[in-house]
Order: C-alpha cells, then structure tokens, then sequence
C-alpha cells in the first residue's frame, strides 16, 4: 500500500547530496568556534536574512527558546499570538525556563497587525509587568500558513520601534513565507531584532534551526545555548546539511505551496469537508470536517487504514502539509481515500 504522510514538512529525508556534503564535511569543535562548516552555515544564513550573525541550535524550539533567554528579563511581558507556537507548542518554555509572563494576543488566522498589538500594550504603570518583546510566526501554523507580507510587517516594525518592544520572529517557515510573496526573505525581517528558521521542515535537513541577529545578540545567545544543553562539538556533520538546505531547497519550496492548491482544490469537492482555498497560502492545509459525520480521530483512523497521515487540529480540524516526499500522485491518491471515503461515510 502506497503511503502519503501529509502530517508536517518535518517527516522530509535528507536527500542524497545533503548526505553527500555531511560524508565531505569539514569538521571541529563548535564549542571553541573551530568547526569551519557551522561558521560557514552561520555566516551564509546571517547573511541571507540581513543581519550580521548567526547561532546554530538544534531545534526551533531551542532557536525561540534561546531568544527569549536573550531579549528578557524574568518577570518581563512577551506579547505573542494566542495559537503562536511559542505559546501553544514549546512546553511551557517560556515560562518554565525564561520566566517571563505572556500576553497573548487573538490573531486573523495567526497575524497580528500593529492595531491588535496597540490594545493589549498597556502604558507604564507600577503594577504592570515590563513589556519587553514582540514576538511574531511567519508563516503561522496554526492559522494555516498564512503569510505577513513586508508591507504588514513595515507597519508592525514602525509600532514596535516607537513603542520600545524588541521584535523576535519565529520564522520556522519564513522562506514559505519569501517564496508565496514572491520577496527577498529580507523584507520579510528588516528592522526587526532575531529570526529563527528551520532546516528540518520544508528544507528536508535532518535536524537544526539557524537564530540570526546582531553580533551582540549571538554572542549572548551563545552563551544561553551553551547554559541549555546546545554547545555542539563536531556537528558540522549537520550543518553541511543545513548548508545545502540554504542553498539548494528555498526555491522549490513553490512546488510545495503547488501541490497544496492542488490539494485544497481536492478537499473542496469532498462533500462532508469544508475548506477555505482561499486560505492555503503556502504548504499548510487546514480542511474542517462537516459537524455529525464522523469525529476527527475516526477520520485520521480511516485516512491511516488507506495509508494517508494527516494531524488532527482541535475538534473539528484536520491538517495536511506538502512537502518534498510526496508527488502529485501522492496527492491525488489522498484526495482519491478522501472522496470513496465519502461514499462510506455519505451514503
Ligand atoms: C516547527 C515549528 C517550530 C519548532 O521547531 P522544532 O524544530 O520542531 O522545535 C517553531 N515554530 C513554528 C512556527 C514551527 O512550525
């Protein structure tokens, strides 16, 4: 039986010249800055982004969890979305380990504009907490991949900039984001103060995250990545993987976003599924199943039982993401499970 696992970008293998170039890779010991290939894939990812230094991690969790350490004081307020994944899916992180208190702010599928981000910043006043961050996902993934463009983002940056509130952006998926707009990854991020982006997602590297900034900003990150566990030896290994990720993979990142209008134009013919396919901006899926046929788990049992993995999402969502590893074949298999399931389910 054929499988198609739409569960995440994060099930992508590393492909051959990625393990080419790990084979090939030269290495040291990260810890004292000798390993040439980590240098090299900082350097490269600092510099695509626009800022002057880059800090590998192992995960995005770590790259969010490192910025925050960095940009705040315990007790201090982070200002972040209410479905954010800093919030919603790193463990209670920011509270456990940086000690810091979120405010968390509603989103249109995700994206904060600097008028929601207005109402909940509140004047200086004894009795409240120091707000010290902004923290922003691009693309969202729990508002279905949905895109800030630079000129949303222009806005937020000018509002944050007058407002004293350092900007972090959880970028797991910003080339998703670059690639949709059709922008310089750039523009995306200018002005604001650290990005973090995934290799392990759509890239299809086998594991790490890169969090970019300014020499100062790193050279404190280091120092809080060091403290959590994350001072590498000879993982070079890694980055070299990272390293063709950067260079080889943001382009084709298109075909994904593709292969999901595909998808979504699929599921809108699925007559116990609703979607918006005006919503599917990038790789991200987001279908909702009709309320009285069936619950979200039995349909994930069923899609399994036909070889099709998908992630539920809260009561009545489901989640599908395209990726590298899976064709348009692979799609229209999935969309084939999906309607001769409807004939069960229907009728
Ligand atoms: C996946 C993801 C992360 C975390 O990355 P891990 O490598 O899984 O820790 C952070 N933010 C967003 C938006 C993500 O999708």
């Amino acid at each position: 039986m054929r499988t198609v696992d739409l569960r995440s970008d994060t099930v992508t293998v590393p492909t051959p010249e990625m393990r080419e170039a790990m084979y090939q890779a030269e290495v040291g010991d990260d810890v004292y800055g000798e390993d040439p290939t980590v240098n090299r894939l900082e350097e490269l990812a600092a510099a695509k982004l626009g800022f002057a230094a880059g800090l590998f991690v192992a995960s995005g969790t770590m790259g969010n969890l490192v910025a925050l350490l960095t940009h705040t004081q315990k007790g201090d307020e982070v200002l972040l979305e209410a479905e954010s994944h800093i919030y919603y899916y790193e463990v209670g992180g920011m509270a456990a380990l940086a000690g810091v208190q979120p405010c968390t702010i509603r989103g249109v599928r995700g994206k904060l504009t600097a008028e929601l981000i207005k109402n909940h910043l509140r004047p200086a006043n004894i009795h409240f907490p120091n707000p010290s961050l902004l923290c922003l996902e691009n693309t969202h993934n729990r508002g279905g991949g949905s895109v800030t463009t630079p000129q949303e983002m222009e806005k937020i940056v000018q509002f944050a900039r007058e407002s004293g509130l350092h900007i972090h952006v959880d970028g797991a998926r910003i080339f998703n984001a670059a690639v949709a707009c059709g922008c310089d990854v750039k523009e995306l991020v200018k002005g604001v103060d650290s990005v973090q982006f995934c290799l392990s997602k759509g890239l299809g590297a086998p594991m790490g995250s890169v969090l970019v900034g300014s020499r100062e900003f790193i050279a404190k990150a280091r120092k809080w990545r060091k403290m959590v566990g994350g001072g590498f030896r000879q993982i070079g290994l890694m980055a070299a993987a990272g390293i063709v990720a950067l260079e080889k993979m943001v382009d084709r990142l298109a075909e994904d976003h593709e292969k999901a209008q595909k998808l979504a134009a699929g599921i809108a013919e699925i007559p116990y599924l609703n979607i918006n396919a005006e919503d599917v901006e990038t790789n991200i899926v987001v279908a909702h199943l009709k309320p009285g046929v069936m619950t979200v788990s039995e349909f994930i049992g069923r899609l399994n039982e036909n070889g099709v993995k998908a992630n539920g999402y809260g009561a009545e969502r489901i989640r599908f993401v395209t990726h590298k590893d899976v064709n348009n074949d692979d799609i229209d298999y999935a969309l084939r499970v999906m309607s001769k399931l409807a004939q069960r389910v229907m009728f």
